[in-house]
């Protein structure tokens, strides 16, 4: 039933998956390998109804549904708006549709359409803001400058429609660690999304980053510098409104939650230890 490979937000495990897109319509930043053996395209929407029935009549109810590929808000407005109706009519129970929206589909949409999007059910959109700063966005080959994100965000918060964004700890290198973490931090407390998560950059062997890499173009952080800019996004995020923090993905060197700003300071406590005891360790190691 599924074009492989297919990704979802780790939050979205429990949800049905409706592939409504295959692949991005991006799929060119320097360190991702998640779509390149797709080609972007958009499903006809006859075929995402009978997807939708045969899904139904396999799983029966779905509380939870997530539309995939890549960046299924790129999907015309008409088209989508034909989508969430038709999943309500066929799951009634249905309490939460999400889907990746990326910066340039978030700003093709108009605010009226965002926010009839979130009256036909849309509860989340999932952004990859990745980072902060220009130059790093401008080397990753995000395609949005810092400016575009803070709209992008900006407008999904106006619209009603929660948000979630990402950030990648390590993705300015060394040369860009002290500016990607503090125009991160900026960028986040401008946009104050509902939830923030921060992955570790992973190497992917079939990708741009990999060849800077290798040729010693991009120096790539260790894990206690990974953690030190974790930190320092952390000191550099200041929202009065509530932000859901997690940092628990598979690439993250320690696992950290809380809420933002209430837990910020235990947060930065956490890695403080955690940057303790791997010195201890060090040393200890280095003694025997
Ligand atoms: S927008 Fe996301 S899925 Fe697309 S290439 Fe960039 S990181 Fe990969």
């Amino acid at each position: 039933m599924y074009n492989m490979p297919l990704y979802r937000p780790p939050s979205e495990a429990y949800s049905l998956i409706i592939q409504v897109t295959l692949g991005c319509s991006h799929n060119k930043c320097n360190f991702c390998s998640m779509y390149k053996s797709k080609k972007f395209t958009i499903k006809p929407l006859k075929e995402i109804k009978k997807e939708i029935d045969i899904f139904r009549s396999i799983y029966g109810n779905a509380e939870k549904i997530f539309l995939a590929d890549g960046d299924a808000l790129i999907i015309p407005i008409d088209t989508l708006k034909e989508i969430l109706k038709y999943i309500k009519e066929v799951f009634p129970e249905c309490k939460r549709i999400t889907l990746y929206g990326s910066p340039k589909s978030i700003l093709y949409k108009t605010i009226d359409e965002l926010k009839e999007l979130k009256r036909l059910g849309l509860s989340m959109i999932y952004m990859g803001i990745e980072s902060g700063d220009d130059l790093v966005l401008n080397y990753i080959n995000k395609g949005v400058a810092s400016s575009e994100l803070l709209n992008a965000g900006l407008k999904v918060k106006e619209s009603g429609i929660l948000l979630s964004v990402t950030v990648i700890a390590g993705i300015g290198g060394k040369d860009r660690t002290i500016e990607h973490s503090i125009n991160t931090g900026k960028l986040i407390s401008n946009i104050s999304p509902d939830f923030l998560g921060v992955l570790s950059l992973m190497i992917e062997e079939n990708t741009e980053l990999y060849k800077d890499i290798s040729s010693g173009k991009f120096s790539v952080l260790s894990d206690i510098e990974v953690l030190k800019e974790i930190k320092n996004i952390l000191q550099n995020i200041n929202t009065k409104g509530k932000i859901v923090f997690r940092c628990n993905h598979a690439s993250n060197y320690l696992l950290l939650r809380g809420d933002l700003p209430k837990d910020r300071e235990q947060l930065i406590r956490e890695i403080d230890n955690a940057l303790e005891n791997r010195d201890i360790r060090d040393e200890v190691e280095r003694m025997l």
